[in-house]
C-alpha cells in the first residue's frame, strides 16, 4: 500500500535514467519547483545537464542505490531495464512510481501479453519460444510472422521477420538470442499511441491519440492528431484508460496500437514512462506528457489535456537529422528540441522538432516513401 503523497516545492524527484526521457522530465519538474536527482550509469547524459544533481553507478548496485534514494522524495524511471530487485530496494526508502509491478509487466513480451490477454485487452496472436526445440512448432502458427527477444528490445532491436517455412528452418541453425516470442505480422492500417496519466486519487487524463510512422523499426514521425474516426480516437482512449485502471498505474503510461484493417484495435506493447510518440505534447498542448509524468507521481492535479495546435512530429536521427537543424531554425512554427548528446551516431536519436499547424491543417495523406530524410 502506498503512502498518499502530495509533495511540495523544493522536493526531491528522483529519476532512473539519465537520456532525453530524463532529462525533459527533469525540466518539466523544474518548471513546477522540483528538484532532481537523476540516477545514470554514464556521466555523459543528457537528463544530466538539467538535473540539479547526478549520481553515476550500476542501476543494481545497493550502495549506489542507497546513496541516490537517501535524496529522494519520490522515485521514478524513465527506461525500463532497470532491475526489479533494486526498485524493491528503493522502496524502502520512498514511493517508487509506477509501482515494480508494471514495471514487471512491461520488460517482458511474455508477461506483458499474458497479463494484458488475462484483463481482455485484444494483442495480436503469439506464441512463447523459449528455445530452439520451441522454434520447429512455429510451422503451425501463422506465417508472416516476427520473431521478438522477451527483454530488452527497443527501436526494433532484437527482432527478426519471418515470411515462410523455409526461414524458418534456415533460423533453427542460427544462433537466436533466446527466450524469444513469436506474434503474427499484422496488416495494419496504422500504428496508433495513446499517453494516459495517473495519480493515485485515481484522476487520469489521456491525450489524443498519434499515428506513428517507424522505419527500420525506429519511430521518425507522429502526427497528433491521429488522422482517424473521433469513434475510433475515443476507443483508442478508453481502452487505455481502462489499462492504466486495470494496472493501478500511478504516473505515464505509452499505450502502443495497431489499427487492424477492420478498424479493429490492437495493443502492441506498453511502456509506464514518457515515450517518443508523446513529444508532441511539449508543443501542442498547455501542459504535456513530462508535466504529467512529473504531476502524476508527485501526487498533484492532472489538468485537461486539450490540444491547442495540431503537432506534425519529427525525430531529428543521427548526423542527417542534425544536419537539418540550421534550416529548421529558420522556420516558423517548428519548436526545435535537442538533447545534448555530443555524438550523432547512426540511428541515435539526437532530437525533435514539432512543427505546429492550425486544427485540421495537418499535411498529409502521409507514406513512407514519401518522407524526406529529414522525416
Ligand atoms: P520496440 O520495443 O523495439 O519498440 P515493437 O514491438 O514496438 O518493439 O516493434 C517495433 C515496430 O515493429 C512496431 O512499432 C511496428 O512498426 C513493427 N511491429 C512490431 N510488431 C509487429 C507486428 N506484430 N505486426 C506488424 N508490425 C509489427
Ligand atoms: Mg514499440
Amino acid at each position: 500500500m502506498l503512502t498518499p503523497l502530495s509533495l511540495l516545492p523544493g522536493a526531491t524527484i528522483g529519476i532512473i535514467g539519465g537520456g532525453q526521457l530524463g532529462r525533459m522530465s527533469a525540466m518539466a519538474a523544474a518548471r513546477l519547483g522540483f528538484r532532481t536527482h537523476i540516477l545514470s550509469d554514464t556521466p555523459q547524459a543528457p537528463a544530466a545537464q538539467t538535473a540539479n544533481e547526478l549520481t553515476v553507478g550500476a542501476y543494481d548496485d545497493p550502495t549506489v542505490l542507497e546513496e541516490f534514494a537517501r535524496t529522494c522524495d519520490v522515485i521514478t524511471f524513465e527506461f525500463e531495464n532497470i532491475s526489479l530487485q533494486g526498485l524493491k530496494q528503493l522502496e524502502a526508502f520512498c514511493p517508487v512510481r509506477p509501482s515494480r509491478h508494471i514495471l514487471e509487466t512491461s520488460q517482458d513480451r511474455v508477461t506483458e501479453k499474458t497479463r494484458l490477454g488475462k484483463l481482455g485487452f485484444p494483442v495480436a496472436p503469439w506464441r512463447s519460444v523459449p528455445d530452439r526445440a520451441t522454434l520447429a512448432s512455429l510451422v503451425e502458427f501463422s506465417f508472416p510472422l516476427i520473431l521478438k527477444t522477451t527483454r530488452f528490445g527497443y527501436d526494433g532491436k532484437g527482432q527478426f521477420r519471418v515470411n515462410a517455412t523455409e526461414e524458418l528452418a534456415a533460423l533453427e541453425n542460427t544462433d537466436l538470442p533466446y527466450p524469444l516470442v513469436a506474434e503474427k505480422k499484422i496488416d495494419f492500417a496504422r500504428e496508433l499511441s495513446v499517453m494516459v496519466a495517473r495519480n493515485e486519487k485515481g484522476e487520469m487524463r489521456s491525450f489524443t491519440p498519434t499515428e506513428n510512422h517507424h522505419r527500420d523499426g525506429i519511430l521518425r514521425v507522429c502526427l497528433a492528431p491521429a488522422p482517424i474516426s473521433p469513434q475510433l480516437a475515443r476507443k483508442a482512449q478508453e481502452m487505455a484508460e481502462k489499462l492504466a485502471r486495470d494496472l493501478g498505474l500511478i504516473g505515464l503510461l505509452g499505450v502502443e496500437m495497431f489499427e487492424d484493417a477492420r478498424g479493429n484495435l490492437l495493443i502492441n506493447e506498453i511502456a509506464p514512462r514518457p515515450h517518443n510518440s508523446g513529444h508532441w505534447t511539449m508543443d501542442g498542448c498547455p501542459v504535456d506528457q513530462f508535466e504529467m509524468h512529473i504531476r502524476a507521481v508527485a501526487g498533484l492535479p492532472l489538468p485537461e489535456t486539450r490540444r491547442h495546435s495540431d503537432v506534425f512530429m519529427h525525430n531529428l536521427i543521427g548526423p542527417e537529422g542534425m544536419a537539418c537543424v540550421p534550416e529548421l531554425l529558420e522556420e516558423n512554427a517548428a519548436c526545435v528540441h535537442l538533447y545534448g548528446k555530443q555524438e550523432a551516431r547512426p540511428g541515435r536519436k539526437m532530437g525533435h522538432v514539432n512543427r505546429l499547424y492550425p486544427f485540421g491543417a495537418l499535411p498529409g495523406p502521409l507514406t513512407l516513401s514519401s518522407l524526406s530524410p529529414l522525416e
